[in-house]
């Protein structure tokens, strides 16, 4: 198991995590098999999405606040009821492939760590099965 830390710098961030991940996966030595990329928290997550045009992610984020603004009719007390909403919309882990030691991913495609209640200090952890 591999943990990646992550410190965002804004309440609503998409953080393209693709190289610590690769790097991890390197470090783990797995050159066949699956991959888990989890984010332990409640308040964030994780998904993969076009890294190539930054207005993407602009995109996304700002979607996502249309949908679920920050203040609304929330019970939950900590008053960041649309954090939790929005971690639970994009999930808390992907599951990629690995093959001869490189991830598959396609040419436009990058992990990304999404940030809903920054800024703070996160974790992600990867797990890998071997298939070899
Ligand atoms: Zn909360």
């Amino acid at each position: 198991m591999k943990i990646i830390s992550v410190e965002t710098t804004e309440r609503t961030q998409m953080v393209d995590i693709t190289y610590e991940v690769r790097k991890g996966i390197s470090e783990l030595g797995v050159k066949d098999g699956l991959c888990l990329v989890f984010v332990p928290h409640t308040t964030a997550g994780i998904t993969i999405n076009e890294n190539a045009d930054q207005d993407v992610k602009t995109d996304i984020i700002n979607s996502l606040n249309k949908l679920i603004p920050q203040k609304g009719d929330y019970r939950h007390r900590e008053g960041n009821s649309d954090a939790h909403i929005k971690a639970s919309l994009m999930g808390s882990s992907v599951m990629l492939a690995i093959e001869n030691g490189e991830l598959v991913l396609g040419s436009w495609q990058g992990i990304f760590f999404c940030e809903f209640d920054g800024p703070r200090k996160r974790k992600v952890v990867i797990k890998c099965i071997r298939n070899t």
